[in-house]
């Protein structure tokens, strides 16, 4: 069993994704070849799989860049939370075991193994789903969370596009709440932080696999049909990056479906619902600001840290003479979203100058 799950969880995340994302692509493309009796062409396969508009635009320069960025740093902006997994577990294990010191533990057997991933899971998809769910309501969160909202078109990349500091409060929430799991788990059942950490991780792997992950930041709308009761289907995240008014704040989960139909934010697209993705009231062009270092690192943190003078002390943006950014965008054009869903893919309406409202800080979501 042990050898079975460290094969499993070894087995390389590159492969899994790419071959999860050509995979659809191909079958797709081969489906539509038959569907509509057209010739073979490479070209046309290649176009289906990776749209040629996709490769020359910023946003999927930007996916690339903050790829490789994350791959170095991402260890430094982690480490909170695991220190956060291992300090709640271990305070929970020994809280138990002083409480209940004539317990024995109870020993693990496949059974139990398979019922703790299941509730692990839940747990971090639980923490996950606070998590995002607030990123969208509160606007020093927002700020951070839009940088990931700002890519136009999807491609697996853009999974890891997003500011690195949600890696420290997601991965702080997440190592709370999973952590007291897993301090149960090791004072029940006898088992050590490894192990119980590892059983996190083997879920979200193997739900990575059924909900089709990869696809999640594609262009290929695929349902899980009946799953979608409970998992987070590629169609249902693509839906989450709409700004398309009826698609605002909706589908928060990563893999478990399970929390947005419970609290309402579940939404289920028809076949063929178009997603326009992007920020509700940024026109494409500003969201270009997002694709430089600056204005996906730096400018996010200014805007977080001005929210927050803003909650704290709100008359600091009244006293005459203080200085006001320019507004982030504009809360009026998020009308024209509705209509932008019949035409997806065409320029949205131009953003005239308005003065900055107190809402266009905090946003709508995208
Ligand atoms: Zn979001
Ligand atoms: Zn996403």
């Amino acid at each position: 069993m042990e050898n079975l799950q460290t094969y499993f969880l070894n087995f390389p995340q590159f492969a899994v994704t790419w071959g999860i994302f050509f995979g659809a692509g191909l079958l797709s493309f081969f489906f539509l070849l038959w569907r509509d009796r057209s010739d073979f062409s490479f070209r046309e396969m290649f176009e289906h799989c990776v749209p040629f508009n996709v490769l020359t635009s910023k946003s999927f320069h930007m996916d690339v860049i903050i790829y490789v960025w994350r791959k170095l740093t991402d260890l430094v902006f982690v480490a909170p939370g695991l220190a956060a997994t291992a300090l709640v577990s271990s305070a929970t294990d020994f809280g138990l075991r002083s409480v209940f010191a004539d317990f024995s533990p109870l020993g693990i057997n496949y059974v139990v193994t398979f019922a703790c991933t299941i509730v692990m899971l839940i747990a971090a998809e639980f923490a996950d789903y606070l998590v995002h769910y607030l990123e969208h309501k509160v606007p020093a969160l927002w700020e951070l969370h839009k940088v990931h909202h700002s890519a136009d078109f999807l491609n697996p990349l853009t999974s890891k596009r997003g500011h690195s500091f949600p890696l420290v409060y997601g991965g702080i929430a997440a190592g709370v709440i999973t952590g007291t799991f897993a301090g149960l788990f090791m004072f029940l059942f006898g088992i050590s932080l490894v192990e119980a950490v590892a059983l996190r991780a083997v879920a979200s792997k193997i739900f990575t696999i059924w909900t089709l992950d990869p696809l999640k930041h594609s262009h290929i709308p695929v349902s899980l049909g009946w799953f979608d009761r409970f998992l987070i289907s590629p169609h249902m995240h693509q839906i989450h990056h709409s700004k398309v008014e009826r698609h605002w704040d909706k589908n928060f989960g990563t893999n478990l479906s399970i929390f947005d139909w419970m609290f309402g934010t579940g939404y289920r697209p028809e076949r063929g619902e178009k997603a326009v993705f992007g920020i509700s009231g940024y026109s494409n062009a500003s969201l270009q600001k997002f694709n430089t270092f600056k204005g996906a690192y730096f400018d996010p943190v200014m805007r977080s840290w001005k929210a927050i003078v803003a909650q704290v002390r709100p008359d600091v943006h009244a006293k005459p003479g203080a200085k006001q950014d320019p507004p982030t965008f504009i809360i009026e054009t998020q009308k024209r979203t509705e209509q932008g869903a019949e035409t997806a893919g065409s320029a949205p309406a131009a953003i005239g100058p308005r003065p900055p409202s107190p809402a266009s800080n905090s946003g709508t979501i995208g």
